[in-house]
């Protein structure tokens, strides 16, 4: 595509947003006014999640149809295998294609929160994979499919050599691009995209990156997806932690030198988790002159895919 060349061309990198579904009505509409707001800022594809176990499911829904097709972004509806049995995955599928979205990304998914271990639904899948497959089987190449890559280990599984077996498994099923955990070790991710690579893997991955928006949840969020958190970085926010303002600005700066280091390394689109949230992603966008300005003023959208991420 156009895009994709102008941004060889330049090496400028590309980015997107991941939100969730908001609990309340009034969330929704203020999260709807923010990805409105977002929209400004020139993401190539934003994100929906899927509520664990099928929560808020039917708002995933809702909110992929509102932002393809009343706010015109090019959306990614995440779907999972938790407590769906086929015909719930195809009443969501169904409605994604009708909605004009053309991206999934396709999960195992997290267990419901009552239970501790994931267990798989009578009539439903088990693994990532069969649900790529059954995607793929069904809708031909209609649908761009993503599927979730943990250069850390995931939850269930530490061992990443074999998690990126499993993954090798979830591209040879048919997925087209890969988008991974948040992290914040930049050499312990691209020492685990050499190693997929080396499978044989050429998808794009697409990192995921965490915004820091204050200093408790930023230490949260690090010891819950156990992601390994440079020295350097607690040095820097450790004695500011009560100063969200303070913590936002240095935090701005380590989270844009690392999406450099990523930029320089090839790594050209960047996803970010915004939690719902415009302002720490704003500042790390600024920081790294990809939002839109009088040089570089917002491009109409053009057709844009994920797999069309270079990196
Ligand atoms: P899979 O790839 O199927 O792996 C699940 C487990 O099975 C792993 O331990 C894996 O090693 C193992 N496995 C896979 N294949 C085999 C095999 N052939 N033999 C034996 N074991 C195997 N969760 C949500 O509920 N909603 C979301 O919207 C959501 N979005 C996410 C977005 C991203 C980018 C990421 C990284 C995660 C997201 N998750 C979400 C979390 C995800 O659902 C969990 O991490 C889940 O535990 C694993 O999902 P998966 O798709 O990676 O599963």
């Amino acid at each position: 595509s156009q895009k994709l060349e102008q941004s060889r061309r330049e090496n400028r990198a590309t980015f997107s947003f991941e939100f969730f579904p908001p609990k309340t009505a009034q969330g929704v509409q203020n999260l709807y006014d923010r990805m409105d707001r977002m929209h400004d800022f020139g993401p190539s594809f934003i994100d929906i999640t899927w509520g664990a176990g099928g929560r808020l499911s039917h708002l995933t829904c809702e909110m992929v149809k509102v932002a393809q097709s009343v706010y015109g972004l090019e959306t990614c509806m995440h779907l999972t295998c938790t407590d769906m049995g086929k015909p719930k995955i195809d009443a969501a599928l169904k409605e994604a294609y009708k909605s004009g979205c053309t991206n999934i990304l396709a999960l195992r998914g997290d267990p419901p929160r009552e239970k501790e271990k994931w267990e798989a639904t009578a009539g439903g899948f088990r693994y990532a994979k069969d649900l790529v497959k059954y995607i793929r089987d069904t809708y031909g190449n209609h649908f761009d499919i993503g599927v979730a890559g943990y250069s850390e280990g995931c939850e269930d599984q530490e061992d990443s050599d074999l998690l990126i077996d499993h993954l090798k498994e979830k591209v040879d099923a048919g997925a087209t691009f890969i988008v991974t955990q948040m992290f914040y070790d930049v050499d312990i991710f691209l020492n685990w995209v050499d190693k997929v690579r080396a499978k044989g893997i050429t998808i794009p991955i697409i990192p995921g990156i965490m915004p820091i928006h204050t200093y408790a949840a930023f230490m949260r969020r690090a010891t819950w997806t156990k992601c390994h958190v440079p020295p350097a970085w607690i040095e820097a926010l450790e004695p500011i932690k009560n100063d969200d303002v303070e913590v936002r600005e240095v935090g701005k700066g380590l989270v844009a030198e690392m999406c450099r280091r990523l930029i320089n390394a090839g790594i050209l689109h960047l996803h970010f988790y915004t939690m719902n949230l415009a302002q720490a992603t704003r500042m790390v966008l600024e920081e790294l002159g990809l939002t839109p300005d009088m040089e570089t003023p917002l491009e109409k959208p053009l057709p844009w895919r994920p797999s069309l991420a270079l990196g």
